[in-house]
């Protein structure tokens, strides 16, 4: 089969940078302005590669705007940061998706029977691709879910195999989002516990294909475990909850006690920080000129 795979693309340069520097990139959704404006100002101070993502949610509720300012801030950015439409499980939207600023997008279809999202994964991908856009999927299926993308949340989990693996990568994926034991939002009583084998027998097929690994479910995830995965070949470090906790906290410790555009800009200030914090973890500070 062909490669569609679009060249110069911004998510697609920035997960070969960390691929080959062995580091990782945050990629973290921004829900308001606030949030974009505190990850783009950490990406800078830190001079570090970036990745905002949206949720689909943003998309509808914003009518594109949301999209457009992300895509605004990272153009103005004196650091690459890319921008990545998170999650899109609905097909509709997927091609509308194509016609926003977006530089990648998450085709994720696994909801539906393993052969149904292979089939529908083949065909949106090459949409994607058409469009300029590289893409993600998820072969398997990541339990539980976040805020933004409740609809998928009492769905069981399905662990990504090798077949599954060769299927995505034959049908053109550019970055795939493995289940390995990884879980979107808290991890139960059991803990943490993930299934190494697997993912170094996915890390080992897709990189030979030049593709990336987008790690979903990192909440809770202490700094060693992250840096582990990293050195197991993960370079997309998808993050929602833990970067934005501190922004929760401080907006409702300050509202209504100081004026409104004082809580957004100490705010963005607890975002940036936050940010940049992450940066250090997954080592792509200092990584953006280099
Ligand atoms: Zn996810």
């Amino acid at each position: 089969m062909a490669d569609t795979r679009p060249r110069n693309n911004k998510t697609t340069d920035i997960l070969q940078a960390a691929a080959e520097g062995k580091y990782g990139v945050v990629a973290c959704i921004a829900y308001n302005v606030e949030h974009i404006i505190g990850f783009v100002r950490a990406a800078e101070i830190q001079e570090s590669p970036l990745i905002i993502q949206l949720f689909p949610w943003a998309i509808t509720y914003s009518n594109g705007l949301l999209v457009h300012a992300v895509a605004i801030a990272a153009r103005q950015a004196t650091v690459p940061v890319a921008v990545h439409l998170d999650h899109c499980q609905d097909e509709a939207l997927v091609r509308q998706a194509c016609e926003l600023p977006f530089d990648s997008i998450m085709v994720d279809m696994s909801h539906h029977a393993k052969d149904v999202n292979l089939a529908k994964t083949r065909e949106l991908i090459a949409y994607v691709h058409s469009k300029g856009k590289s893409a993600e999927a998820e072969p398997g299926r990541i339990e539980g879910g976040e805020d933004g993308l409740a609809d998928t949340a009492d769905l069981t989990g399905l662990m990504t195999t090798n077949d599954e693996v060769q299927q995505f990568l034959d049908a053109g994926v550019d970055t795939l989002a493995p289940a390995f034991g990884n879980v979107h939002g808290n991890y139960g009583p059991r803990g943490i516990v993930l299934e190494w084998d697997r993912l170094r027998q996915i890390q080992q097929a897709v990189s030979a294909a030049g593709v990336f690994i987008a790690l979903h479910g990192v909440n809770q995830f202490p700094v060693s475990l992250t840096r582990d995965l990293i050195s197991a070949g993960v370079t997309k470090i998808n993050l929602n909850r833990d970067i934005l906790e501190p922004y929760y906290n401080h907006v409702e410790k300050r509202i209504n006690k100081v004026p409104f555009t004082q809580v957004m800009e100490e705010a963005t200030q607890v975002v940036c920080d936050s940010m940049a914090e992450y940066m250090d973890w997954v080592q792509s500070t200092g990584k953006a000129s280099t």
